[in-house]
């Protein structure tokens, strides 16, 4: 039976945690509105030598300029260089500092 309970888990309710989604927070260095962007881990990243890499063009609700991101990821999908051009990333905090100003 031990192999049915670790299969099926102990029962209890499981907070959601987004596995999938990478969560990166930038601003526009042109209007500075602060963006917030899901990369899925399944479906957006590139496999690459030692990791994965990330290119997306964000677009922000303030002046609709696209900015080019690129991100290097290793295998535990930890940051290993993270490059946008037209802004710049911020952390989670800052983002949230900032939508808390508006
Ligand atoms: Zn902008």
């Amino acid at each position: 039976m031990g192999f049915l309970k670790n299969l099926f888990g102990d029962g209890k309710p499981k907070p959601y945690v987004d596995r999938k989604g990478l969560y990166f927070y930038a601003v526009c260095d042109n209007c500075k509105t602060a963006v917030r962007i899901r990369a899925d881990k399944s479906h957006d990243l590139n496999n690459v030598d030692k990791g994965y890499a990330w290119h997306k063009t964000i677009v922000d609700a303030g002046c609709f300029r696209p900015m080019q991101a690129f991100v290097l990821l290793d295998r535990e999908y930890k940051v290993v260089k993270k490059e946008l051009e037209g802004g710049h990333f911020i952390s989670e905090a800052e983002y949230e500092a900032m939508n808390n100003e508006q």
